[in-house]
């Protein structure tokens, strides 16, 4: 279980859902994970303490992002808990998890400008800002894994301008992918499918049974269930893996 020893992760999104089993899983492995959160410090703080129970080693980052100044925030918090526990300020490993969504989907005739700024500028302004400015801490060999989302693949109207950011989160990982290869430094995506992130919606029976029907398997995707893929794609084995597409759905996508 130490396939990261001595390496540092960021994982941005980790006070909860996909990102907190993310952040969890990489530190078993070994790595010091710097916890990123927007508003949920306490989230953040739980995964944190999560992580040190499993023996793990973690820090809580805060920053906002879409927002101007975010990057700069997000970099000065990842940059002094990095020197306080390495003496450095090295990031290994990058996931760029933080994400949103429009809550219930809307038609594409009810989006408003101001929803689509918004979800562009978290979900994929901020990754690649995140990524250009990481490039700059993270060595050969270095790993940047992006969560984009099975809904690339599947056509929902509701969800149109959730699945053009993702759309664009895919590109980010392509085009780097060829950019850092020089470098070693892998990057690849990984596509979730419904999760239960711990949303009140996941409790409603009907609507578990309903979305239970989209996978394979018959079941709601479980955290872990991606955070495991990320994980793998973060160590040497995942070496010869750049610029994939790696579909976490549990089947969804199967037809
Ligand atoms: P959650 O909604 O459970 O958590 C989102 C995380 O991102 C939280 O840590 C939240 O921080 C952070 N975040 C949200 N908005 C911002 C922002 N503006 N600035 C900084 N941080 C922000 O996420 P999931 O676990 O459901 O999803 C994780 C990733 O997986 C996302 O990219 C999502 O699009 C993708 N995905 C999820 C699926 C699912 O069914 N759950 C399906 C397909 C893809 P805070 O707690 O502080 O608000």
């Amino acid at each position: 279980m130490d396939k990261l020893s001595g390496r540092t992760a960021l994982v941005t999104g980790s006070s909860r859902g996909i990102g907190r089993a993310t952040a969890v899983g990489l530190a078993r492995e070994g790595a010091l994970v710097a916890v990123h959160y927007a508003h949920n410090k306490q989230g953040a703080q739980e995964t944190v303490e999560l992580i040190e129970k499993d023996g793990g080693r973690a820090f809580t980052v805060g920053a906002e992002l879409g927002v101007p100044g975010d990057i700069d925030q997000l970099f000065r918090g990842l940059e002094a808990g990095l020197k306080q526990h390495t003496g450095k300020t090295t990031l290994d490993i990058l996931v760029n998890n933080a994400g949103e969504t429009l809550p219930g989907g809307a038609a594409p005739e009810a989006v408003s400008a101001e929803q689509f700024d918004k979800l562009f500028a978290v979900n994929a302004k901020a990754p690649f800002f995140i990524a250009q400015r990481a490039l700059g801490l993270i060595p050969d060999g270095g790993r940047v894994i992006n969560i984009s989302s099975g809904l690339t693949r599947v056509a929902n109207p509701s969800q149109m301008v959730y699945a053009m950011t993702k759309g664009a989160v895919e590109q980010l990982s392509r085009h780097f992918a060829r950019h850092l290869a020089p470098r070693g430094i892998t990057v690849n995506t990984v596509a979730p499918g419904i999760t239960d992130n711990g949303n009140a919606i996941f409790k409603i029976p009907e609507v578990r049974e309903q979305m239970s029907q989209l996978s394979a398997f018959k079941r709601i995707g479980e955290p872990e269930d991606v955070a495991d893929a990320v994980v793998f794609l973060a160590t040497d084995e995942a070496r010869w893996i750049t610029g994939a597409f790696l579909d976490a759905t549990g089947g969804s996508l199967l037809g």
